[in-house]
C-alpha cells in the first residue's frame, strides 16, 4: 500500500482541527494545531477561500485521512454507500466505521487508526474466534474482536488500553479490557459521529 511519510498534522493544520492522528500526542501542547493552527506552506497565513467545489473537496479530503484511506479506496467505500438502501452520507459514515481497523482504535487497542492498521496487518486480533489481518474487514453487530492470547504483551497494546479512558470508548462498543476483548453491539448512528463532519459535502463530491 502507498504511504504518506510527510507528517501528518500538516492534514490538521490544512482543515484547521484535529484529526486525532497521532495518539496521545493529540492530547499534549505538542499537538501542531495547539501551536500552529494555521494551513502549512507559504501562503498559510491568508484567509483560505473555497468554491463550493473547494468545500465538498476539503471535506471529503478530511474524512479521508480521519479514516486513513487512499483515495481510491474512499472512492470504493463511497461508491457501495451509494448502492446500499437508506441516507447515502450516512451509509457512508457507518461503512467507514465498520472497518477492523477503526473498531481496534475505537475499542481502546490502538492509539490511532494507523497504529490499529498496523496491528491488524500483523496479525493480532481475531474477530469471533477467526484471525482477521485485513484492516477493511467489515465488522458487523454482534462481532467480537480480540487480541490474540500471544499478542497481549504487545506494549503498544498495553500503553493504549491505559490511555483509552481519555480518548473515550463509544456507547455503541463493550470492552472487557481485562479480557482484551470488545464487541459491536451496534453501528453508530449519526448522532453518536461527531457533527463536524458533513457527510452530505462528500457525497455531492462523487456525485459530480
Ligand atoms: Fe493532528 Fe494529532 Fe498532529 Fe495534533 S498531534 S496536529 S491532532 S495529528
Amino acid at each position: 500500500m502507498a504511504r504518506y511519510r510527510e507528517s501528518v498534522c500538516r492534514f490538521c493544520r490544512r482543515e484547521m482541527q484535529k484529526l486525532f492522528l497521532k495518539g496521545d500526542r493529540c492530547y499534549s501542547d505538542k499537538c501542531a494545531i495547539e501551536r500552529r493552527n494555521y494551513p502549512p506552506g507559504q501562503h498559510g497565513h491568508g484567509r483560505p477561500k473555497h468554491s463550493d467545489y473547494g468545500v465538498q473537496l476539503r471535506e471529503k479530503q478530511k474524512v479521508r485521512r480521519i479514516y486513513g484511506l487512499l483515495e481510491s479506496q474512499f472512492r470504493n467505500t463511497a461508491r457501495a454507500a451509494e448502492r446500499q438502501r437508506g441516507v447515502t452520507g450516512e451509509r457512508l459514515l457507518a461503512l467507514l466505521e465498520s472497518r477492523l481497523d477503526n473498531m481496534v482504535y475505537r475499542m481502546g487497542f490502538a492509539s490511532s487508526r494507523a497504529e490499529a492498521r498496523q496491528l491488524v496487518n500483523h496479525g493480532h486480533f481475531l474477530v469471533n474466534g477467526r484471525k482477521v489481518d485485513i484492516p477493511s474487514f467489515r465488522t458487523r453487530p454482534g462481532a467480537v474482536v480480540e487480541v490474540r492470547e500471544k499478542s497481549r504483551k504487545i506494549p503498544a497494546i498495553e500503553e493504549s488500553l491505559k490511555t483509552a479512558v481519555r480518548r473515550g470508548i463509544p456507547e455503541w462498543l463493550e470492552v472487557d479490557e481485562a479480557n482484551f476483548k470488545g464487541a459491536v453491539k451496534a453501528l453508530p448512528t449519526r448522532e453518536q459521529l461527531p457533527p463536524t463532519i458533513r457527510e452530505q459535502l462528500i457525497v455531492e463530491f462523487y456525485s459530480k
